[in-house]
């Protein structure tokens, strides 16, 4: 039931649920919703469907979780028509297949592009959430779910002198939609995260001359990407509700994941390698799961870091350089990297490595970057110096819930919600992959679904009860976000810097954000306290 009036100032509309963001997570949480026959809203700042992949056009963006396994399960018939090209697939493939679930479903009439959300209120007399939106319209929904993403947020360069430089500047997070050509140019990238290793090789090849300026090295697997053959796609469609049930049973979410159950240090140095080197040539970060406790204990953790420095000597042939490019973190403590030709990408003679940490960038001058000890002259700068994870697009928002309670003042401390769904004190309110839950430690596809299905039958269940209020009880949030310490103190998580951890953000308080317990447990948690009626929630 819709209720408009419109002034010439002021656009008001009453609808049942408010989703924020036409990605993934909303687009599925809206056909979820109207599948129960609500009536709902989803508000995007962007043009189009697509979140992530719609800002993030940089040369050579592709997912590094396989196409068949990073698309939506949810409708046999979408997964059965769509043919996906490659193994890992393009950002312009995936845009593309998000336009098409946008279309054929039917969505896009019920989505409002080019509208941010400013603020959002919770009215405790009528329990409904107040919503302002930057075009203007103020919309009261009985329930607000923040589709909001969890690296969408992007960390804006603010190095000193950046609007003296005369030549042009990009963010991998947020490319033009026209082309851009490095053709003839000289071109200077800062950050060495998972964007920069995939764009670093493609810019390489068209730049004139490309400077990397790294201030920490990252480990990268080789994503061995190719065309998927006809074959195995229909061997896979053939066989795809055992696909997607075995993900759900993986920590990952990720079917192909073949965690071997035992010790990296129950086999010998030979045997080892041999499995390392089998794991590096599939491709993939399918690497890091060789063995049950690379990600926990620091011995068995050396063995595979020190496997991809042997591979970063083989492969780049100045050793200075290679050295350079040898991280000496725990392997998987920032997220490991897939690429395509990353390390050979630094034996071109048009590429030079830049260590920031000898020589840090002191400013931005009209002509390029100075550092330490050098100016550099560059026609262009790309900034792939990431995002404010996981709580950087919720608190960007002015969210009051319960009391004038702030989102913001309740984080100050680092994230705390239960389940990384609902947050105490924002009754009515929903996060698709929020802190607290598996999300970017997993395939986001199959948290995604997971997450609008828990969201949707909470809200099937509080329509057909006649229930008008839900909120997360302060005992169950506290516990379950000691709980998702627990499980990371017990990682090697905490030994690096990292944006899990959002030491990327200055002054962000260092709290390990994800839940690292993997999906069947996650899911097992999330199904009792639905089974049980919800019963670490106040419900009335
Ligand atoms: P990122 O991993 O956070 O990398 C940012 C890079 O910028 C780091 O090397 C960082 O160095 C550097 N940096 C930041 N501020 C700097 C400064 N002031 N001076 C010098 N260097 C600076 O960001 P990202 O590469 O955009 O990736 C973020 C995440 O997005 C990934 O981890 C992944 O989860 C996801 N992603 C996935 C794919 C894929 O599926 N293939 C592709 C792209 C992104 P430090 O390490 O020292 O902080």
């Amino acid at each position: 039931m819709t209720e408009s009036e419109n002034t010439a100032t002021h656009y008001f509309e009453e609808v049942d649920a408010l989703v924020v963001g036409a990605g993934f997570s909303g687009m599925y949480m809206l056909h979820s919703l109207l599948a129960l026959d609500l009536n709902v809203i989803v508000v995007d700042e962007a043009s189009g469907v697509g979140g992530t992949w719609y800002w993030n056009r940089y040369p050579g963006a592709r997912c590094d979780v396989e196409s068949m396994e990073y698309s939506y399960s949810f409708s046999s018939e979408l997964q059965q028509e769509w043919n996906w090209k490659d193994r890992y697939s393009t950002q312009t493939q995936i845009l593309e297949y998000a336009n098409h679930v946008a279309d054929r479903f039917n969505l896009r009439k019920h989505i409002r592009f080019n509208s941010r959300l400013n603020s959002a209120r919770y009215d405790e007399e009528n329990n409904r959430w107040s919503i302002v939106t930057s075009n203007g319209i103020t919309y009261s929904a009985r329930f607000l779910i923040m589709a909001t993403g969890t690296l969408s947020s992007i960390n804006r360069p603010t190095f000193e002198g950046l609007d003296d430089f005369t030549g042009e500047w990009y963010m991998t997070g947020k490319w033009p939609h026209e082309p851009v050509s490095f053709s003839g140019k000289r071109v200077g990238i800062i950050g060495t995260g998972s964007s920069a290793v995939q764009t670093i090789p493609i810019i390489a090849k068209e730049a004139r001359h490309l400077t990397v300026f790294q201030r920490t090295a990252n480990y990268s697997i080789p994503a061995s990407n190719r065309p998927l053959e006809e074959e195995e796609v229909r061997e896979i469609k053939a066989n795809y509700d055992s696909v997607r049930s075995r993900a759900k049973k993986n920590p990952t979410g990720i079917a192909s994941r073949s965690m071997q159950d035992i010790s990296a240090m129950e086999v010998s140095e030979e045997e080892r390698n041999r499995e390392y080197e089998k794991r590096w040539n599939d491709g993939g970060t399918n690497f890091m799961v060789a063995y049950n406790d690379i990600g926990v204990n620091a011995e068995s953790n050396e063995t595979a870091a020190e496997f991809v420095r042997s591979k970063i000597r083989e492969i780049v042939k100045d050793q200075n350089t290679a050295s350079l490019l040898s991280p000496t973190n725990a392997i998987g403590c920032k997220r490991l990297c897939a690429d395509t030709n990353y390390y050979s990408a630094f034996n071109r003679s048009n590429v030079e490595l830049i260590d920031v940490n000898e020589t840090p960038i002191q400013r931005i001058t009209k002509n390029g970057i100075e550092t330490s000890s050098k100016a550099y002259d560059l026609d262009a700068i790309v900034f792939a110096i990431g995002f404010d994870a996981m709580t950087g697009a919720l608190l960007a928002m002015d969210i009051v819930g319960r009391s004038q309670t702030h989102l913001r003042d309740k984080w100050s401390d680092g994230p705390s919600s239960f389940l990384g769904l609902c947050i105490e004190g924002f009754p009515n309110m929903f996060t698709i992959t929020g802190p607290g839950s598996p999300s970017v430690l997993s395939n986001m596809m199959t948290s995604i679904e997971q997450h609008v299905e828990w969201i949707r039958d909470c809200i099937e269940y509080m329509t057909k009860e006649d229930k008008i209020e839900i909120e997360a009880q302060i005992d169950a949030e506290r516990q379950w976000m000691d709980h998702v310490e627990d499980i990371a103190s017990n990682t090697l998580r905490y030994s690096c810097n990292s944006w899990y951890l959002g030491d990327n953000v200055p002054g962000k308080k260092r709290v390990f954000m994800p839940y690292a317990g993997g999906i069947p447990k996650y899911r097992a948690f999330c199904d009792a306290v639905a089974d049980s009626e919800y019963k670490d929630f106040s419900i009335k």
